[in-house]
């Protein structure tokens, strides 16, 4: 590999963190506790979210969401196909039914009609997913879905840094969850959290995310704890350890800086691409800040004059990096069978999509001039 390369992501670890890393480790107390509950603080606060539970992934925190909604088992939820098929394993594993629902064909997450299409046979939850960081409002597609506010739950792995109706995503409803995935906005390595402006719902998923123990009982082997637990709730296990939230805690202080760095990327990415024929860019919210987690190109191979795959073939042998969000969860395997797609009709927006998305490096260690040298790549392939 020559040094020029310019990967698809690089997962940052400050200094500061991987010293909080050392503190915590030399400790003597690694798992949940201390470290944990002030992460938990610091990130409600920076989403400016009333309460944040953290866990150990976004999947187990929309699991934990999901669960608490009391559902009957196999009720049908709402969920993109173009998105995480993790996400929609989370739904599978709370005992409910994914009903996929198309992509829009403009944002690549979901409309209003197609979540009311989706929805004729009855819907009792939904998942919506800001694809890419492209915020969606959830309060519009619960009501174009016939199910109350409530029940909507928030995959926000794609959504750390963007506003809806000028609000951050997380700080005004029942269940956002959230990614500290290696390529994420905000990353740990691994982990999760969930926001929420229910205190209840709170500590009732503190208590589900060990075991359904009561209250402290993670400090049961701390000096000031006690053997003594209950058990009243159904539990996972799916706590974030206190060596992941150290290392959070120090991450979350360039959070800002990282995504003014995003922005600048696509704003860079925007100048440049603009003008190339067959490559659309990804749309803006009209108002709204998107949070750039991902920048999603579209190569329309007439106009473009190359195809997708051989595209990114070409820019690998370049040595940039490239990725595809999503495969269609209707195109896999394990979903086809569990839902009985054999006609998939009804999704062919994401099946028309799906050949033409291709995301470019996006990460905050780019520099402009590996910004200019992937858009050169794409221009010369153009051509
Ligand atoms: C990364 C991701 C997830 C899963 O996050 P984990 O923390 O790895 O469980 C869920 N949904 C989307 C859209 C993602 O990109």
């Amino acid at each position: 590999m020559s040094d020029n390369t310019v990967p698809f992501c690089r997962t940052e670890i400050t200094p500061e963190a991987q010293q909080a890393a050392l503190r915590v480790l030399a400790s003597g107390w690694v798992t949940t506790g201390a470290e944990s509950f002030a992460f938990e603080q610091e990130f409600g606060a920076w989403v400016q979210a009333p309460y944040a539970v953290a866990v150990s992934s976004c999947t187990a925190a929309i699991e934990m969401a999901l669960r608490t909604l009391g559902l009957p088992q196999g009720a049908p939820v709402l969920t993109p196909t173009l998105t995480f098929c993790g996400a929609v394993q989370a739904i599978v594993h709370a005992g409910l039914r994914p009903v996929l629902v198309d992509a829009d064909s403009s944002t690549l997450t979901v409309s209003a009609e197609g979540v009311a299409k989706a929805a004729r046979d009855g819907a009792a939850a939904m998942v919506i997913q800001h694809m890419g960081g492209y915020p969606v409002d959830g309060a519009e597609l619960a009501e174009a879905a016939g199910i109350a506010p409530g029940t909507v739950v928030e995959d926000a792995a794609h959504g750390l840094g963007a506003t809806v109706g000028g609000r951050p995503v997380g700080s005004f409803s029942r269940a956002g969850c959230f990614s500290f995935y290696a390529t994420k906005n905000l990353p740990i390595g691994e982990g999760g959290a969930i926001t929420t402006t229910d205190g209840e719902l709170a500590e009732r998923w503190r208590r589900m995310r060990l075991h359904g123990m009561s209250g402290d009982s993670w400090r049961r082997y701390h000096r000031s704890g006690t053997w003594r637990y209950t058990v009243e709730d159904a539990g996972m296990k799916a706590n974030l350890t206190d060596l992941q939230a150290a290392i959070g805690r120090e991450q979350l202080r360039r959070l800002a800086a990282w995504q003014q760095r995003r922005a600048a990327i696509a704003a860079r990415y925007d100048a440049q691409l603009g003008g190339i024929p067959g490559l659309e860019l990804p749309p803006r919210p009209a108002t709204d800040t998107h949070a750039w987690h991902l920048y999603i190109v579209r190569i329309h191979r007439r106009a473009f004059g190359t195809d997708r795959d051989t595209v990114s073939e070409r820019l690998g042998e370049a040595g940039i990096g490239t990725s595809v969000h999503f495969i269609p969860v209707h195109h896999l395997p394990y979903f086809r069978n569990l839902l009985g797609l054999d006609a998939c009709g009804e999704l062919a927006t994401a099946d028309q999509v799906f050949p033409q998305l291709l995301s470019l490096p996006l990460h905050p260690g780019l520099t402009d001039s590996d910004v200019d040298r992937v858009c050169e790549a794409l221009a010369d392939l153009a051509a």
